[in-house]
């Protein structure tokens, strides 16, 4: 099917991320959330986004009001039943997602795919909340998304050949590179790095180091860009936490266990960057 029109649920960090990526790829798209201060926030952050990129010579000023253009904020979710093809990029809370699915299910005309940008939870669960668990797919984008080139494309156990074609062109189309995954928790990308952002924060809680020095040891040791601590920060330590609690009950074994300075540092809303306050002061 030729996919003009796109929906995005979740006007958030990622969401507005993914409508950025689409309006400037030129698909129109209809970005949905629950509160009309919300989108604002998204749509600044879009602006912003894209005037960076026109600083950058990425984009021409034209291209950057096009894009912005193609974008229609709405609160009201009926709006996306026009839509060819719907990403979900809401809150990481599996009743969010399944009251989202079940509804775009209803809303959407049942031949278009559905997909989640979900970091970590079941693709092929979510699947099952709809009459269309083979067009239902995992499109899982990274942040921030007018950058990084990495889009993990996620098959759920009832996912199509057909649907998995689809949005592996769809991901080539933005220009983003996709890499197939199947559906198993926190799928390639957070199973592998979740735990190692968890053992940075055992480091710290057990006085082995402090959160600079881990930091350092990564960066000059394995040439990462930032060390585990910061980008935990940068993540979001909420995200963080929610993310091994996937990985701690889907896989079961205990050196998933999340780390108690971790919850500690949730339970006081020292949430990283967004509040200001996490391992580091912002
Ligand atoms: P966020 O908190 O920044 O944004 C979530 C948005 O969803 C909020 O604006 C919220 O109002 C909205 N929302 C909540 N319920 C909704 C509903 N019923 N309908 C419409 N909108 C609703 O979160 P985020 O970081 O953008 O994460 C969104 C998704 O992307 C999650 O599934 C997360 O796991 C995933 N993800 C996040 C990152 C990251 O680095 N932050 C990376 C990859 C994937």
């Amino acid at each position: 099917m030729d996919i003009k029109k796109v929906g995005v649920v979740g006007a958030g960090t990622m969401g507005n991320g993914i409508a950025h990526v689409f309006a400037r790829g030129g698909y129109n798209v209809v970005l949905c959330d629950v509160e009309q201060r919300f989108l604002e926030r998204g749509i600044a952050t879009i602006t912003k986004n894209l005037d960076r990129e026109v600083a950058k010579n990425k984009v021409t000023a034209d291209d950057k009001a096009a894009a912005l253009r193609r974008i229609q904020p709405v609160t009201d979710r009926s709006k996306l039943a026009e839509c060819d093809f719907v990403i979900e990029a809401a809150t990481e809370k599996f009743e969010i997602k399944t009251e989202i699915f079940r509804d775009l299910d209803r809303l959407t005309r049942p031949e278009i795919i559905l997909a989640s940008n979900t970091s970590s939870i079941s693709i092929t669960r979510l699947a099952a909340q709809t009459k269309r668990p083979e067009k239902v797919i995992g499109m899982h984008f990274f942040n921030p998304v007018p950058v990084v080139k990495l889009v993990e494309v996620i098959r759920g156990l009832a996912t199509s050949p057909e649907t998995f074609t689809t949005v592996r062109e769809l991901a080539v189309k933005l220009e983003k590179t996709p890499v197939e995954v199947n559906d198993a928790p926190g799928f390639v990308s957070n199973r592998v790095l979740m735990p190692l952002l968890n053992e940075a924060m055992y480091a710290v809680m057990e006085g082995v180091a402090t959160a600079e020095a881990v930091d350092e040891v990564f960066k000059l040791g394995m040439a990462h860009p930032m060390g585990p601590l910061t980008l935990a920060d940068f993540i979001g330590l909420d995200v963080c936490l929610d993310i091994m609690r996937v990985l701690q009950s889907g896989l079961g074994d205990p050196k998933y266990r999340p780390c108690p300075l971790l919850i500690k540092m949730v339970d006081a809303g020292w949430l990283g960057r967004k509040t200001g306050r996490g391992f580091y002061t912002y």
